[in-house]
């Protein structure tokens, strides 16, 4: 979409772009913006224009964008082809994504100004550490306790509790940026959007005012232990039990697959506290690591996620007092429903961006590869493979921003997180597939993207419940 320009002269806007030596990253971006600062105006300024992207040259790629309430007008600059920009009203939704060609009017102002941070934040202090955390298999206390001084943890968190007292929006907002980054290693996600909703929304007030502060600041890293190695989908069959004894509860069993499991401070234990009760007999127990009996087992070595700290976890007569309970005894199962819609979308939300990207990625790629004497995007068959999957994004992005902006009124249903995870992380990994293949060889060198994101998002299709067992929720209510 182009549409007129009044008082900009385009070419000067062409090379002030091109003479910014940094514009692959925000703050290059940011002085461009500067560089624009009191230019032109859109000519349909006086009217409530939802989609004001003024200028793009639709090149497919990824941008990003800038606002501050000192430019009169934001400017989004592609990153991939850094002479590509457009420019657009503050205040406005945003057409962030121009390879999608979709006007995304679910985020605000406040979203897009907490993506500044957030991309900055993972340009500076993830990106350039991925291979040496890969390398450690854990990412280190430094980055989380960096995170909670810039506010990205607990974003959706009440202020009270050192929160930021944002919605869903803005955890979305940070799964996108860090999907987009093809970052993996810091579990920011589980621990503010997933596990501290427990303690935010079951906890008692004075369970809140101990341990939600600290996981805002990164002082304390959360967990949730729900799979054992006997069981994982059937919830209900787990073997951890809780026992209570005066005013402790003695805790016995093992868990494992636990992600943020080597750096936990703070481990959420699913036990049963009641034998042959079934899903009543379940409960929410909060384990700090240091107690005795509190055993971490080996870094488990995973396909891909390599600086995931995924464990296993063992408790042996670990006591805890009877005040760790978190909301009441048996009600835990209920709990856990409550919770995981809002963990399947997550995980759905990532793996929308995460097609975006790498259709972004390896368009680029294609286009740039020679074989047989002309481009491998010349081949028909890579223009309808990479057709289909934009067809597939397409659909992917307008289910999950659907989604999103229910979640963000009202939480969505199990069933409906269940259709977003299901339909998000399938097509993902069916595309990834097929982009893998595009890239010939290059596609199984994990120094690029794609392959990074083949083995890293695999998992989504089975954690946070496999997609068989979405289909068994989605089903249940035809
Ligand atoms: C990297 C990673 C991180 C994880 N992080 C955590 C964490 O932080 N905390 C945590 O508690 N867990 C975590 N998990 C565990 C994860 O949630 C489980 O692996 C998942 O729920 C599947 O359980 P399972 O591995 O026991 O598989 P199983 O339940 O044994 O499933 C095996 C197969 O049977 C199928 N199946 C099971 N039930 C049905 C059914 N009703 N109908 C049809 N097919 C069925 C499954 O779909 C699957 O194909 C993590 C796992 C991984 C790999």
């Amino acid at each position: 979409m182009r549409a007129t320009l009044i008082g900009w002269d385009e070419a000067r806007l062409r090379r002030s772009v091109s003479s910014c030596d940094d514009r692959s990253t925000s703050d290059g971006i940011e002085r461009i913006a500067d560089l624009l600062k009191g230019w032109g105006r859109c000519q349909r300024n006086d009217q409530a224009c939802e989609r004001c992207v003024l200028w793009g040259d639709g090149c497919g790629a990824r941008f990003a964008s800038t606002n501050s309430p000192a430019y009169p007008m934001r400017v989004v600059l592609c990153e991939a082809y850094p002479t590509s920009f457009a420019i657009t009203h503050p205040g406005t939704p945003i057409l962030r994504n121009f390879s999608m060609q979709i006007a995304r009017t679910v985020f605000r102002e406040d979203h897009e100004m907490f993506r500044a941070t957030v991309r900055r934040f993972i340009e500076r202090e993830c990106a350039p550490r991925q291979d040496e955390w890969d390398e450690a298999g854990r990412v280190d206390r430094e980055v989380w306790l960096k995170a909670g001084r810039e506010g990205l943890l607990g974003a959706i968190l009440p202020e009270e509790y050192g929160g930021g007292g944002g919605d869903f929006g803005h955890a979305a907002v940070m799964a996108e940026e860090i999907a987009r980054a093809n970052v993996s290693g810091p579990g920011f996600q589980v621990h503010s959007d997933i596990i501290a909703p427990y303690i935010a929304r079951v906890g008692n007030e004075q369970q809140k005012r101990k341990w939600l502060p600290g996981a805002c600041s990164g002082e304390l890293i959360l967990a949730i232990a729900m799979t054992e190695p006997g069981t994982g989908s059937d919830l209900k069959s787990i073997r951890t039990t809780a026992v209570k004894d005066g005013d402790e509860y003695v805790i016995n069993g093992s868990k494992t697959f636990i992600s943020n499991g080597l750096n936990a401070d703070i481990i959420i234990v699913v036990c049963k506290t009641a034998a042959n009760a079934g899903a009543k007999g379940m409960s929410l127990i909060v384990v700090e690591a240091d107690r005795a009996g509190f055993r971490r087992g080996r870094k488990l070595k995973k396909v891909g996620q390599h600086a995931q700290d995924t464990a296993e976890l063992f408790f042996d007569n670990v006591r805890v007092p009877t005040s760790n309970l978190l909301g009441e005894e048996g009600m835990g199962f209920r709990y856990l429903m409550g919770e995981l819609p809002q963990e399947r979308f997550s995980i759905a939300v990532s793996a929308a961006a995460r097609l975006e990207s790498a259709l972004d990625h390896t368009i680029a790629y294609v286009k740039e590869r020679k074989a047989f004497g002309q481009t491998v995007w010349d081949f028909q068959n890579t223009k309808f493979k990479l057709a289909d999957i934009k067809a597939q994004a397409v659909a992917v992005r307008l289910m999950v921003d659907h989604y999103l902006a229910e979640h963000m009124r009202r939480g969505l249903t199990l069933q409906e997180s269940a259709i977003a995870k299901l339909f998000a992380t399938e097509s993902l990994g069916k595309a990834l597939d097929e982009m893998v293949q595009l890239h010939g060889g290059y596609g199984y060198m994990l120094e690029y993207p794609i392959a990074r994101s083949f083995v890293d998002m695999r998992v989504t299709r089975i954690y946070g419940g496999t997609s068989e067992v979405m289909r068994d929720l989605i089903s249940r209510q035809l």
